[in-house]
């Protein structure tokens, strides 16, 4: 059996028992973690959290802080992306032009007046130096023909500015692992681990979780993954009628394209709703974004597509996409194709939830077996609707812990 490695990444411990071999290789781990998960009750986990999006991190942000009855509590965080944030996060790479960022998905943030959670977390982000204004011309862009010339941008009115990660939105989940590793209890995160078959054993009052083929106890089990994902990941020990079960999704394909020559027309826009394209809803100057890299580094594009267009299309490979996505972005936006230093595809399957549940609570719990789930979708399509799941997540999780 391998011993399983505390490695430190970024700042935040990770267990993983060899390093990543290749592209595709998932972290396994079986020494520490096997330990843990043997039969005695004392040596599982006393929380286990699936999914590292802004739920999770909220969720375990929070649970960091907590001691239940004066004791210190073994909590985990299973990711199965190879970072952490979820669908707030920055694909970077390098080119012979220079750097890239792309945020690919989240664009970016605002709190609103009903998320007293979310608004003081933006604050304390800001003033860590995590998050920053984007002081960006955001708007609505007609698309009036081909290349840009005629199109007309006209600007939101904006009450609030907009929130970045910075230097990138990955940055954002980092700091929360690192202040929640400094916190009162012991904090475990797993990236590249998928969580699967949740079962719930009546006789022992724990969860038993298979990740990355490895056994995985805990008291309470907190899911923060999509809702899908939530409905798959727990399998049989779903109920029937489950609320997440109701929750539907789009898919939505993002372009990520970088050239090293300007539009032809020089856009007076840094972000806008797209109307008038036949496949993209969302454009995005992601070079606009403070701290992202700069002239002489090709300008950075991100454009979202609308679900007419994604959703018959969620079959396609990335490359079909690419090359189609591509094609338009050309011809619609004026960009010159032999200007295009960099392009690349890529799905999201469960982008936005078209009918979020909006529950009072925010999360649903299940006592009877310390079953607790959360996401945007129990309360809203946002990241800020997201965090706040994730608190009232963690709030329930301490009710269960402390009963
Ligand atoms: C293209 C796009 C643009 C957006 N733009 C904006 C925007 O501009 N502003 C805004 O406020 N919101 C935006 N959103 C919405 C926002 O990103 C989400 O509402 C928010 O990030 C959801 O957070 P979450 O934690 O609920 O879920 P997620 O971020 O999806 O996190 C769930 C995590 O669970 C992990 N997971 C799933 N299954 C498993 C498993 N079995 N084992 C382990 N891990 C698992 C996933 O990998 C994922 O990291 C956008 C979303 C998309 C897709």
């Amino acid at each position: 059996m391998d011993l399983a490695l505390a490695l430190r990444w970024s700042g935040c411990r990770v267990l993983a028992s060899r390093p990543r071999q290749g592209k595709a290789a998932s972290r396994r781990f079986t020494g520490a973690l096997a330990a843990k998960s043997a039969n005695e009750p004392n040596n599982c986990y006393d929380v286990v959290l699936v999914g590292g999006g802004f739920a999770g991190l909220a969720a375990v942000g929070r649970l960091a802080k907590q001691r239940v009855h004066g004791r210190k509590l073994r909590l985990l965080l299973i990711e199965q992306g190879r970072g952490l944030g979820g669908r707030v996060c920055t694909r970077r790479r390098e080119t012979t032009e220079g750097p890239l960022a792309f945020d690919h998905g989240c664009q970016y943030f605002t709190a609103k007046t009903s998320q007293p959670h979310f608004s003081d977390a933006c604050r304390m982000w800001q003033d860590a130096g995590v998050a920053g204004a984007w002081h960006a011309a955001v708007g609505k862009l007609s698309l009036q023909g081909i290349g840009m010339e005629d199109a007309i941008f006209e600007p939101f009115d904006q009450s609030k500015v907009p929130l970045v990660g910075i230097p990138s939105m990955s940055a954002i989940g980092k700091h929360i692992i690192r202040e929640a590793q400094d916190g009162q209890n012991d904090v475990d995160v797993l990236t590249s681990s998928k969580a699967s078959d949740a079962a719930w054993d009546d006789a022992s009052h724990l969860w038993t979780l298979q990740v990355n083929s490895e056994p995985v106890k805990t008291s309470v089990l907190a899911v923060t993954t999509s809702a899908r994902s939530c409905v798959r990941m727990l399998g049989d020990a779903c109920p029937s009628g489950c609320e997440a079960s109701k929750v539907k999704s789009n898919v939505c394909w993002a372009l990520l394209v970088a050239s090293f020559k300007p539009l032809t027309c020089q856009p007076d826009w840094d972000a806008a709703l797209v109307d008038g394209s036949s496949c993209f809803a969302w454009v995005s100057r992601n070079t606009s974004k403070p701290s992202r890299p700069k002239p002489p580094a090709p300008e950075c594009f991100v454009l979202h597509t609308c679900p007419e267009w994604s959703n018959p299309r969620a079959e396609l490979s990335k490359d079909e996409v690419r090359k189609l996505l591509l094609m338009e972005f050309c011809r619609q936006f004026g960009c010159q194709n032999e200007a295009v230093v960099y392009a690349e595809a890529f799905r999201w399957n469960n982008a936005f939830p078209l009918n979020p549940l909006q529950l009072p609570k925010k999360c649903i719990v299940e006592p009877e077996r310390k079953l607790v789930a959360g996401g945007d979708w129990a309360s809203g399509d946002r990241v800020g609707d997201a965090f706040e799941s994730g608190v009232a997540v963690a709030v329930a999780v301490l009710t269960l812990l402390n009963a």
